[in-house]
């Protein structure tokens, strides 16, 4: 699927601009130049847009027809139905990768795949809210801003990160460091990966020798310089070599894919080309190794704990995998969540973004431009956007990610939505969120970890944020299972929104994202946060029972 997203700007192929909006967001998601693997429709990780081809075609098809008093079922990543609703209604609504609770494991689900009957959507992938790179960007700079501010007074200078990854999720992590004024040490079994960070400024520099890796973060730790270096190799066997050879980072984390061992991690002494043969043709043996390997990945983790090293899950479900393969110290650190991003989400500060439909970086320069006007009382967010706007390069549609709590997203898209309407950009934008939203997930093994009131397993929340957000009307709602973390492991919402200029939108805004941001607020003051608690009561939430 590549270049669909050239459409003349202001023609529309649908009926309104809250259908348009939803097949444009589909269609940016698989762009060439946005998703991992257009071909496959894998949008990043292990995660699909859409079942197959001839289900985005039947879908583009189906929103070109629809009505605006009519709402399209997506059923894990195909066309469903077409129901009448009501013009308040969602437009589109979707579920996927749900399978029931007895059966959710990934043995019986690729079952279900191979026979047709379900697919893997991560979160924003078959939320059709992918942006590329730039989405995770800001999130990965969050967790090392706050890694800096509880570690290392403030910055990173002089800091030495060991990670691992450079995957669409991964590619964040030698930016954000540098950001945060860090040296980064990325671990990369893909060469073609690697070469990619060089191509797009990723990474500063490549090896594929530990020594010269090692002499490039000596000489930048020395000097004080933000660095990021790839290294080509496997991150269990580098790991592993590092701790023998008394090398101790000064932070230690990893994003390899490890939340699927037999499609997404490799196995240690295999290369990507033996790795796809193997996976196809022996996958017990395939699994086996990467069991093994994943155990003696997790296993350095913790030894470089124990050394020293500050040490967190980067929300890849890299220490249940160890666990289940028979490391029983995996949890020995925590996962990222409740370390350094909870206290935030307590306040309903978490990822919101928006896209311009026009596919013109101007109106997103004009968003950029009034935030930095509107809210330049708030620096984390200036330094953001000035950053962003000095250094992100845009993948397909035009877009922003920024944190933002409920009063900032209503304040922002109500101005937005006048700014459409009064032409002032060229036209529609789309608002969305990452799942990793305050209340829109359920992941005990990252953002639900360790709940003050032992609620972490608790799956109502995200279902409740589904229902309310389709209650008020967003444009797009989904319902997923598995995300980041895999099948068994994650119950997530997601939701889009159009800003069509229309009055009924601005209406619509206040009433939407109070709701969506509100029910994370909720969830976190139900557990015992007083933060949230606090929060609640200052935007007028009503919590009935605690
Ligand atoms: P990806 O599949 O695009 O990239 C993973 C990379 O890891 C690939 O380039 C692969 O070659 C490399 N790799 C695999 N095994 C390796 C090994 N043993 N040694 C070295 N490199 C190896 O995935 P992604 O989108 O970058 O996501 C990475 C992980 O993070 C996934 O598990 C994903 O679910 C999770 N994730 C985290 C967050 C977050 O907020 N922290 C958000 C979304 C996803």
């Amino acid at each position: 699927m590549r270049n669909l997203i050239h459409l003349p700007s202001e023609d529309l192929r649908c009926k309104n601009w809250q259908i348009e909006g939803i097949m444009r967001m589909l269609i940016n998601t698989i762009d060439s130049d946005v998703a991992e693997d257009p071909d496959q429709l894998i949008v990043y990780g292990t995660g699909k847009a859409a079942r197959n081809q001839e289900a985005v075609r039947k879908i583009i098809e189906e929103l070109e027809q629809l009505n605006e008093d009519e709402t399209l079922l997506i059923q894990s990543g195909k066309p469903a139905v077409v129901f009448r609703t009501s013009e308040n209604a969602p437009r589109v609504i979707a579920v996927n990768s749900v399978v029931v609770p007895a059966y959710a494991n990934w043995k019986k689900f690729r079952q279900l795949e191979q026979k047709g009957l379900t697919m893997y959507g991560q979160s924003t992938a078959s939320a059709w809210a992918y942006i590329g790179m730039q989405g995770i960007l800001q999130g990965t700079y969050e967790t090392f801003h706050e890694v800096a501010a509880q570690h290392f007074q403030g910055n990173l200078n002089g800091k030495w990160i060991l990670t691992s990854g450079l995957g669409g999720m991964g590619s964040a992590q030698p930016i954000a460091i540098k950001m945060n004024g860090g040296v980064s040490l990325v671990v990369e079994v893909d060469p073609a990966k690697v070469e990619r960070s060089i191509k797009y400024n990723v990474c500063d520099v490549a090896t594929d020798s530990l020594d010269e890796a090692l002499h490039d973060v000596k000489m930048a730790i020395r000097r004080q310089t933000p660095l990021s270096i790839a290294l080509i190799g496997n991150a269990s066997d580098v790991y592993q070599e590092l701790l023998y050879r008394g090398n101790i980072p000064d932070v230690v984390t990893d994003q390899t894919s490890a939340h699927d061992l037999l499609n997404g991690y490799i196995p240690s002494d295999y290369t990507v080309q033996h790795a796809f043969r193997i996976r196809q043709q022996v996958p017990e043996m395939y699994l086996e190794d990467a069991k093994r390997t994943v155990v003696q990945h997790v296993k350095a983790m913790v030894e470089f704990q124990k050394r020293g090293a500050v040490v967190f899950d980067y929300g890849n479900n890299i220490r249940q995998q160890a666990y289940m393969a028979g490391l029983e110290e995996a949890f020995s650190f925590s996962n990222f969540i409740p370390a350094y991003i909870r206290h935030l989400q307590c306040e309903g500060y978490s990822p919101f973004r928006w896209i311009a439909l026009s596919g013109n970086p101007n109106d997103i320069y004009k968003i950029d431009q009034f935030i930095l006007n509107r809210l330049s009382g708030n620096d984390r967010i200036k330094r953001w956007i000035q950053f962003a706007q000095a250094n992100v390069r845009f993948q397909g549609l035009p877009a922003r990610i920024c944190w933002l709590k409920a009063e900032d997203r209503i304040f922002l898209a109500e101005k937005v939505n006048e700014m459409v309407a009064s032409k002032m950009i060229q036209a529609p934008v789309v608002f969305t969120r990452d799942h990793m939203d305050a209340g829109s997930m359920a992941s005990p093994l990252r953002e639900t970890e360790g709940m003050r009131d032992g609620s972490d397993v608790i799956g109502d929340w995200p279902i409740l944020n589904a229902l309310l957000n389709t209650a008020n009307g967003a444009t797009f709602v989904s319902f997923h299972h598995g995300g980041g973390v895999g099948i068994g492991y994650s119950l997530h919402a997601g939701m889009s929104i159009v800003a069509d200029g229309s009055k009924q939108m601005t209406e619509k805004f206040h009433q939407v994202f109070l709701g969506d941001v509100g029910l994370g607020i909720v969830r976190y003051a139900d557990a015992g946060y007083d933060i949230a608690q606090k929060k609640a009561e200052e935007l007028g939430i009503d919590i009935k029972h605690q």
